[in-house]
């Protein structure tokens, strides 16, 4: 009865959407059961996986096309939860501020969204930028430009002299007095206003800064910088326009307070205790380790001249601490999810992330299901991405050896397919 179904709803998908892809996959990543299944045939048509079926099918139109992958490992699109789309690190990222126009932004976003994509990243969370990060998500879901799906922060939410305070380390008469419009937040009403402006502005989730940063020309990279009153009338906002919460924070009382208030992720968590990592995992909390960052930032410190003197201390702090707090965690049991802080270094290195998660004791398939189920599920997109399933969209990639034995194939995808679309191959 099965077959005749699946056979119908072929036919009748051929007859339709007119073309379907046949993948050819000699093996195939279950992220769900973690096994690799061999010689398998994914049939796509239109954005969706049509059907997954065993041996390598042939299809019965003529305008189907068929992929080979017989030599490659197959598995679904990487998902980053932790990506800054307008910037990317270099010597002059303090002075771009300052001579960038929003089109110039807007236009190097194209290269590093493309970069992201090709990379094997069909997804990314957008972690705060200005806003055109919106822009840019609406131009790659319409089909204007290529890049990953993107789930915006918009314009992060600090409190004054916070580290996403957009006046920050600069002169006074730049300073101005930045409020909730521009993600500045000092009182509970502060707090609501500012996420209802992201809602104004096609935000997808919220973006704090519970805690002082490393890039950020402020003194310190750790002290706790939101009242815990402040961020529980975030969060409670944020729910009712079904936005989750994601919490900057390298310090400890920052992140406790972030926890308590009901953020859904922490994001790099360096300086985490034993106690927050049990109250993560009392309140369902995720870390996202941003592991490739730190290293990115430790080794950057290090040249003369490529950050301001008040950076390269705390980099020189931070940096190097944050893998194995991810260690710790992920052995106490806190849920991982997947992402880099691409941006702080090269995108379309996301997947280096990877190879330091297993250095630091994740099993490779772990790590693997970090950046598939753990992400896709935290998105509310568990039935819709991180799976390869019928029914799923059709994000596929490919790596050439099997990531479980080898996962540093996974920094060489050779195969990108997104919502059915192929973009490398
Ligand atoms: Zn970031």
């Amino acid at each position: 009865m099965k077959t005749i179904l699946s056979l119908v709803t072929l036919l009748f998908s051929t007859l339709i959407i007119g073309q379907n892809t046949y993948l050819h996959c000699g093996k195939l990543l279950d992220t769900q059961n973690g096994k690799v299944l061999e010689t398998k045939t994914i049939i796509v048509s239109g954005d969706k996986i049509l059907a997954i079926e065993d041996g390598y099918k042939q299809p019965n139109s003529s305008e189907d096309i068929v992929i080979d992958l017989k030599n490659k490992a197959v598995m679904p699109g990487f998902i980053d939860m932790h990506v800054h789309l307008e910037m990317e690190t270099n010597p002059q990222k303090y002075l771009e501020g300052f001579i960038l126009n929003d089109a110039d932004v807007a236009y190097n976003t194209l290269d590093y969204a493309k970069r992201t994509l090709l990379a094997g990243f069909t997804t990314v969370r957008d972690l705060g930028g200005s806003g055109i990060n919106v822009s840019l998500r609406n131009a790659i879901n319409s089909g204007k430009v290529e890049g990953p799906r993107i789930f915006t922060a918009e314009k992060a939410l600090a409190t004054t002299g916070g580290h996403a305070d957009p006046t920050n380390g600069v002169k006074d008469e730049l300073k101005g007095d930045p409020g909730p419009k521009d993600g500045v937040v000092n009182s509970i009403d502060d707090a609501k206003k500012a996420v209802r402006q992201r809602y104004k502005n096609g935000a997808d989730l919220i973006k704090i800064t519970a805690t002082g940063g490393v890039l950020s020309v402020a003194k310190s990279g750790q002290n706790p910088q939101f009242t815990v009153e402040e961020i529980k009338a975030i969060c409670e906002t944020a729910k009712d326009y079904g936005f989750h919460v994601a919490a900057h924070a390298h310090g400890d009382e920052g992140m406790q307070r972030a926890v308590l208030g009901g953020v859904k992720t922490i994001e790099h968590g360096t300086l985490m205790s034993a106690e927050t990592m049990q109250l993560m995992i009392e309140h369902d909390a995720y870390l996202v380790p941003t592991i490739t960052a730190g290293k990115s930032v430790t080794d950057k410190a290090k040249i003369p001249g490529y950050y301001p003197d008040v950076v390269v201390g705390k980099a020189l702090d931070i940096g190097p601490k944050i893998q194995e707090t991810f260690g710790r965690a992920y052995k106490k049991g806190v849920g991982i999810a997947f992402g880099t802080d691409a941006g702080v270094f090269l995108h379309g290195e996301n997947a280096k992330e990877f190879g330091y998660m297993v250095e630091a004791g994740m099993p490779e398939l772990k790590a693997l299901q970090s950046a598939t189920i753990t992400n896709a599920k935290i998105l509310k997109m568990e039935n819709e991405i991180g799976q390869l399933e019928a029914g799923f969209l059709a994000d596929i990639i490919a790596t050439n050896d099997n990531p479980l034995e080898n996962i540093k194939t996974t920094e060489n995808v050779v195969f990108v397919m997104k919502s059915g679309k192929i973009y490398k191959k």
